[in-house]
């Protein structure tokens, strides 16, 4: 599951995210990270579900760290797409392609929401949740 967690200056200089790796034993990627001395923003993949998911989610909360699901990180506007493909080679991991026809294919299990393809478009048709 992606989660979005938010460091306020209590918790930005705790290496909470390590605790919680260490105490639960569940694989955490860092898909992007913004850490300011105050506060910090980090996009993370756990892999866990069920319980152990339940108790990363809740280390997290009694920690200060407020945590949102990422259930979906952008959506295109396929209907003013021109299928330019500018958008497909600046992806860092190839989450964004072209079929057949030339139409854009998202995935969102690879995508790590560095809003490259945003600024690439000409369009201004990828919008970031
Ligand atoms: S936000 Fe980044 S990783 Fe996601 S599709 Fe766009 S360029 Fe690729
Ligand atoms: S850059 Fe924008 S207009 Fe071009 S293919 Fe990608 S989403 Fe479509």
């Amino acid at each position: 599951m992606k989660l979005k967690l938010i460091y306020s200056p209590e918790n930005v200089q705790r290496p909470v995210l390590s605790e919680i790796i260490q105490r639960t034993n569940v694989p955490i990627n860092i898909l992007k990270a913004e850490v300011k001395p105050n506060s910090g923003e980090m996009l993370i993949d756990v892999l866990a579900v069920g319980e152990k998911l339940k108790e990363v989610l809740s280390l997290f909360q009694k920690a200060g760290v407020k945590v949102k699901e990422i259930t979906r990180t952008l959506e295109i506007d396929h209907v003013r797409c021109i299928s330019c493909g500018a958008c497909v080679s600046p992806c860092p991991v190839q989450a964004i392609s072209q079929d057949e026809n030339w139409d854009i294919i998202f995935d969102e299990e690879k995508c790590i929401g560095c809003r490259i393809c945003v600024h690439a478009c000409p369009m201004g048709v990828i919008q970031m949740f």
